[in-house]
């Protein structure tokens, strides 16, 4: 075994989380930071969490997935009367964002995770990270799992930006004990979809933040997939209830009134489970919808990984599984005494599996919403 390297990693999110969790194990010593530290827990929605997601947790003790998942073993599409149109059996397993966050988090040494915002980095031989805060630390290697809007990232590559893709997710989470039984009971076991004009919704259940899993502790999660092609509409969207104009998604509680409301009529085109759905979430929220992909992950003593990275569409049901992947795999890379051309055999694969996965999301997304 060759000395640790001294890592920073730039992101504290699910990418950044997995990279401390795999280079620690490969004996590294790493520090990760992160800009919202406090405001992380009570974020997300609903996720996929992907076989080896769940194996790489399991092992480790972070999460079984009976106490941190559900799973639907049925597939239906609703016509607009609510009627099954198709149906199949599928298997597929969901968790919360925030139930995920918790469980990697807590398996993080909290002297390992500061808060703190990158603002900058030089290069000379080691690498020099400055932070918002006037501090700097120098540091052997620096991961950036800063998400689809790094600031990192464009100090690397400038002309490398994200893509919107001409359409919207509104998305909803609540408790199962604040609506009806009979509308939990449609999506028990069943991940359920309705398909209208250029337009998708689907629903599912997900565990509570705390992976409670039993009958009245869960939560049901809704993604509506909504045309905008109109910029100035998506402006108007993207514009918080203080008149802040959002980059790329309007966080819970920040949906202006006249949107919601707007959002809640719109809605009433749908079978009546969806409408009934989006009608009673507290606090819908939007994300837009966009591609990224760079031409490189490794440059020298800085790597790029996550959303930094690649950006696919949420249809993969896979950001949180690559984020893994890349982590995991950088994990694998470092663990030996050739650590550059390691790196580089890392970045080979990681493009690949990044670039198919765009694809991937841009081939789904055109026959939903084109
Ligand atoms: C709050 C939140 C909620 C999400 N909810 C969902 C969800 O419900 N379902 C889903 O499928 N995906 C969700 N995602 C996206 C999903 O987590 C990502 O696709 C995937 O996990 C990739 O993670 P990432 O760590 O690469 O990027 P991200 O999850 O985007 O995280 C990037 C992190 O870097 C931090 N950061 C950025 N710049 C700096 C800087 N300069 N210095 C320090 N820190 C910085 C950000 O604050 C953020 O926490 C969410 C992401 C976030 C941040």
């Amino acid at each position: 075994m060759t000395d640790g390297l001294r890592v920073i990693v730039s992101g504290g999110s699910m990418g950044g989380l997995f990279t401390a969790l795999a280079l620690s194990e490969a004996g590294h010593d790493v520090d990760v930071f992160e800009r919202a530290a406090d405001e992380l827990e009570s974020r997300g929605a609903g996720i996929v969490a992907q076989p080896r997601m769940l194996e790489y947790l399991g092992k480790r003790g972070i999460a079984r997935p009976d106490d941190f998942s559900l799973v639907t073993h049925r597939r239906e599409y609703l016509d607009r009367d609510g009627n099954v149109r198709e149906g199949w059996a599928d298997s597929m397993t969901f968790t919360g964002w925030d139930t995920l966050y918790r469980r990697l988090r807590r398996a993080v040494e909290d002297d390992r995770y500061h808060a703190g915002r990158v603002v900058g980095f030089e290069r000379d031989g080691e690498v020099s990270v400055r932070f918002a805060d006037g501090s700097e630390r120098r540091t052997d290697l620096l991961v950036v799992a800063e998400g689809g809007r790094s600031g990192s990232r464009e100090q690397l590559l400038p002309d490398v930006s994200p893509a919107y893709a001409g359409y919207v997710a509104w998305r909803g989470l609540i408790d199962e004990h604040e609506i009806s039984r009979s509308l939990v009971e449609r999506f028990e076991d069943t991940f359920v979809f309705f398909e209208g004009d250029r337009q998708l919704i689907l629903g599912y259940l997900i565990p509570g933040p705390e992976g409670e899993t039993g009958k009245g502790d869960r939560r049901l999660n809704w993604v509506w997939y909504d045309n905008v092609r109109d910029r100035e509409r998506l402006n108007e969207l993207l514009t918080g209830s203080d008149g802040a104009e959002h980059d790329f998604s309007v966080p819970p509680g920040d949906l202006r009134g006249e949107i919601e409301r707007e959002l809640r009529t719109a809605a009433e085109g749908f079978p009546d489970v969806f409408s009934r759905l989006v009608g009673a979430t507290p606090d819908p929220f939007v994300q837009t919808i966009y591609d990224l992909s760079v031409p490189e992950m490794a440059f020298g003593r800085v790597c790029l990984l996550g959303d930094a990275a690649f950006v696919a569409r949420p249809h993969t049901a896979a950001g949180t599984a690559k984020a893994a992947a890349d982590a995991i795999e950088l994990g694998e890379a470092l663990d030996g005494d050739d650590r550059e051309s390691a790196l580089e055999g890392w970045e080979e694969k990681r493009l690949a599996a990044g670039r198919r996965l765009v694809r991937e999301g841009i081939r789904m997304g055109e026959g939903y919403m084109d």
